[in-house]
């Protein structure tokens, strides 16, 4: 710095030298831990295509479920998109739009499902929740309402590239899950039509085999081709302070839910260790 600098006015900070991207993780981990915001909040992913989209037969069951489930626990409730968003994508694709527009469209098909699940909840106390009232969430739990939000992750246009083709890689299994990482929820279930993780896809291989608990390091390891829930949340697992495990239950076997919300070892276990 020359003499005629002037000096440079800074408030006092540890993270002051250097940029934020250099190694200064050790200076990050002084501060230790994050608080856990809502610690008692259980976040629920109602499955779209998996689930939703089997309607009255399907969802009905599950509603009744989830109003007796939050007489006793802090629920909120993350809705995927469906087959509505793979058609949207497809058109998208088709039409050569970039990822950050189809995952905009993949919000407002989940849209619609938390429109649904809201409708259908309401005189549970059930409501509708978006990102910017995202701060009002404890008031809505303590007078025992149900918040319904999108699944999908606010990012938007602003979606991060994926690592092959453009399929928005963070869907609604991701943006369920950020939330709860946020949160330091108490779980993380994500309610589907299977049991939970297969080795394969078992509507497609008869011999997959139920994989009742697995950590995500593992199941990157295994590299199935296909996998219950999207690839880049074993990745947040493996990083995530709060959410160390997420359960996959079968949203169509009536209890899964309730013994899942009272610490049972049903579906599948997935853990960052
Ligand atoms: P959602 O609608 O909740 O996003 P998806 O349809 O994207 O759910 O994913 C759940 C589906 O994944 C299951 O219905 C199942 O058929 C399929 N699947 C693919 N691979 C596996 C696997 N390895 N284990 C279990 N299910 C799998
Ligand atoms: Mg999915």
């Amino acid at each position: 710095m020359s003499a005629n600098t002037p000096a440079r006015k800074t408030i006092p900070t540890p993270l002051r030298e250097g940029t934020l991207d250099a190694d200064n993780l050790l200076v990050e981990a002084e501060y230790g831990p994050p608080i856990r915001v809502l610690p008692d909040v259980n976040v629920l992913k109602v499955g779209g295509q998996s689930f939703f989209d089997r309607g009255r037969a399907a969802v009905a069951p599950l509603v009744e479920e989830i109003a007796a489930c939050a007489k006793t626990h802090q629920l909120l409730i993350g809705m995927g998109g469906g087959t509505r968003s793979r058609h949207a994508y497809s058109l998208g694709l088709e039409l050569g739009l970039p990822t950050g527009i189809l995952a905009a469209m993949g919000a407002s098909t989940a849209l619609q499902n938390a429109h649904l699940m809201q409708m259908l909840l309401a005189k549970h106390g059930g409501i509708l929740t978006s990102f910017e009232e995202f701060e009002k969430l404890p008031l809505y739990l303590r007078v025992g309402c149900i918040p319904i939000m999108v699944g999908m992750p606010p990012f938007h246009h602003w979606e991060r590239p994926p690592e092959t083709g453009r399929i928005p890689a963070n869907r609604t299994d991701a943006g369920v899950f950020l939330m709860a990482e946020f949160l330091g929820a108490r779980s993380m279930i994500y309610i589907k039509d299977e049991d939970g993780l297969y080795t394969d896809d078992p509507k497609k291989n008869r011999d997959a085999k139920f994989i009742p608990r697995i950590t995500a390091q593992e199941l990157l390891d295994m590299d199935p081709n296909d996998l219950v829930l999207e690839r880049v949340v074993l990745g947040y697992l493996l990083k995530a302070h709060h959410v160390r495990s997420v359960q996959i239950v079968n949203g169509l076997k009536s209890g899964y839910l309730t013994r899942a919300l009272a610490g049972e070892h049903v579906g599948t276990i997935i853990s960052a260790e």
